[in-house]
């Protein structure tokens, strides 16, 4: 067993203090590291560099029933590594027992990582927990204790995680401080934990618990509806996966990966992003995306609202998809290093598939505006020339240091194996139910891999997933022609067949005729700097690009005039193609004049319309 425990030390120094007490440690001297990533975000973010102090000690039972502390050498390996001296056992056979106490600063406002100030802490144990090496499969206890001060005293704390079997004296309530446990270390970080002063909503999903945590200010936050909606989206997930169990006599847990989930929300100004865990999700968003008292119902949601749902949706989906059906090198991560697989389409992309389309199913949004999501999705995809020299295969294998590492070319050099892959997921299902007159459709194979591949444990863990083993299932529910269909998508770059799709399922999908609006003229995505307009990404074979603007730039005037960045479309609008204009702009702090083809954009914008 090891013991980590918790406490928020100085808040308003964002400092957590971590202790992890090992009994019985490596005696040739113990080795524990920090992840340098978080699984479910393909990046190495070097969590260890956070850790600001560390000690180890060997804990030495003393007279009177107190312990001594005798300090021990700490040797640091590598960049999140450490390991203590030998730890011989003493003359007496008195146990050994190490123990490493460390501070950890915490002024992450992200899922990824942690947290803390005197408004609230939260933590990944992935950055605050560190892996003790050959322990990995014991079970850890994590204690938790309420920061001091009577600020604090109404603190709560929300996670996952299970409350601990045998706490000896210390008793845990839920959502108390206390005592929890988690089987193994990977486990234990896929837990994150939320402790403050936070809004709780409970509701139940087929008979199966679910929390909804809210951290930051929400005026007038309908938190009810909040829960209404998300019960219907956990319902249609559970029920894809489990069509029995929308039966009376099935309501039970053990048709779905958890006991109980926990929707851990942290509301802000401006801010985007979740992270999908086993039994809970850690979600970042705009504190206006949440529903307000009076605010227009399904399925005429605010876009912000429906965005949020769309987000919740995605990382609800993923406790089947990726948490239990799992690309096979995710079945054991290595921490230190990079774990690649081309399989991030599946994974992402047919989530991204299914956020929206769960809300379309469970009546929260219309058809209209669903079609509108996929317009954007397909107009996205279709912007960036990216699309043509990377296949979703190598943008998933690439991961960690092409889409995590975007720089102003992404669009002329990547695809997004999200977009791109929800609609080779949209392409699939198309072609699956035109084939088969309707009886097989993308759910099928959701549901094979559910039960061939999350259910099942090999040594305790999901057994994982090949990229053959999707293409046979692929082929097994709609024969060769499908798994031909999707390897194409996957490996290629050949622009979907989408068109096609929509018109035999009664949708038009038609050519938009190019805008008038500035970006789209000078083939560039447009930024505010200082009043004028500063040119963010300049897309591949756009007017801006051949004329030699280049991302960066700022505009300083068009023609004589100055190019103020909220008159930019009002400038250039009697202007058509094949005009020439003369711009001066800043590229760095030098004064450069172009002369500019005004052109249509390199790409064109399409409409999606039920028929
Ligand atoms: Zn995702």
């Amino acid at each position: 067993m090891i013991k980590y425990s918790v406490v928020a030390k100085q808040p308003e120094a964002h400092l957590f203090e971590v202790s992890v007490t090992i009994d019985d440690p490596d005696p040739e001297g113990q080795v524990v590291s920090l992840p340098a990533w978080i699984p479910g975000s393909y990046m190495i973010r070097d969590f260890a560099k956070n850790i600001v102090r560390i000690k180890a000690e060997r804990i030495v039972p003393a007279r009177g029933g107190a312990n001594r502390g005798m300090p021990l050498l700490l040797e640091k390996l590598d960049k999140h590594t450490w390991q203590t001296e030998p730890l011989k056992p003493g003359p007496s056979k008195i146990p050994v027992i190490l123990r490493l106490t460390y501070e950890v600063y915490a002024w992450d406002l992200s899922v990824r990582s942690a947290h803390l100030d005197t408004t609230h802490g939260f933590f990944n144990p992935s950055s605050l927990c560190l892996r003790v090496e050959g322990r990995e499969d014991e079970l850890c206890l994590l204690e938790l204790q309420r920061p001091e001060g009577s600020q604090y005293r109404h603190w709560r704390v929300a996670t996952a995680m299970r409350l601990a079997k045998n706490t000896g004296t210390i008793k845990t309530s839920p959502y108390g401080f206390g005592l929890y446990e988690a089987a193994n270390y990977d486990e234990l970080i896929d837990h994150p934990v939320e402790m403050g002063d936070f809004v709780l909503a409970t509701f139940e999903a087929y008979g199966i618990p679910h929390d909804v945590v809210i951290t930051g200010r929400v005026p007038n936050l309908d938190i009810k509806r909040l829960c209404h909606d998300l019960k219907a989206i956990c319902e249609q997930q559970i029920a894809l996966f489990e069509p029995e169990v929308s039966k009376p006599y099935a309501r039970t847990s053990k048709y779905v990966p958890f006991d109980r989930y926990v929707f851990l929300t942290t509301a802000v100004g401006n801010g985007y992003g979740g992270l999908e865990h086993r039994a809970s999700t850690a979600l970042l968003c705009s504190r206006h995306d949440l529903p307000k008292f009076g605010e227009t119902g399904s399925p005429n949601l605010r876009e912000g609202y429906q965005g949020f749902l769309g987000l919740a949706s995605h990382e609800y989906f993923h406790s089947w998809n990726v948490k239990r059906i799992k690309p096979q090198v995710f079945a054991e991560y290595d921490l230190n290093v990079e774990n690649y697989t081309r399989l991030l389409w599946f994974f992402e992309g047919f989530t991204s598939y299914y956020d929206d389309l769960v809300l379309l199913r469970a009546g929260l949004i219309s058809k209209q505006a669903y079609l509108k999501l996929l317009e954007k999705t397909i107009n996205s995809v279709g912007r960036g020339s990216g699309r043509l020299k990377q296949s979703v295969a190598e943008s998933s294998f690439d991961a960690w240091t092409k889409y995590y590492r975007q720089d102003e070319n992404a669009p002329n050099a990547i695809i997004s194996y999200y977009t791109k892959g929800s609609l080779i997921a949209l392409a699939l299902d198309l072609f699956l139910q035109k084939n088969s007159q309707g009886l097989v459709t993308l759910d099928d194979l959701m549901r094979s891999l559910w039960g061939q591949f999350g259910k099942n444990f090999y040594h305790g863990r999901p057994m994982g997933v090949t990229e053959a083993d999707i293409f046979a299932l692929v082929e097994k529910i709609g024969g060769m022609e499908a798994k031909n269909f999707l390897h194409a998508m996957v490996f290629g770059t050949d622009e979907l067949p989408l068109a096609v799709m929509f018109d035999f399922f009664n949708v038009d999908y038609e050519v938009k005729l190019p805008t008038r609006k500035a970006a789209d003229k000078l083939g560039a995505k447009l930024s505010k700097e200082s009043g004028l307009t500063k040119l963010s990404q300049v897309y591949d074979r756009g007017a801006a690009q051949l004329a030699g603007l280049a991302a960066g730039d700022v505009l300083v005037a068009i023609d004589g005039l100055k190019a103020d960045a909220t008159r930019l479309d009002e400038i250039l609008e009697s202007y058509s193609d094949g005009q020439s204009v003369e711009i001066w702009l800043f590229r760095r702090d030098e004064l450069l004049k172009f002369n500019l083809t005004i052109s249509a954009a390199p790409w064109q914008e399409i409409t999606l319309k039920a028929r």
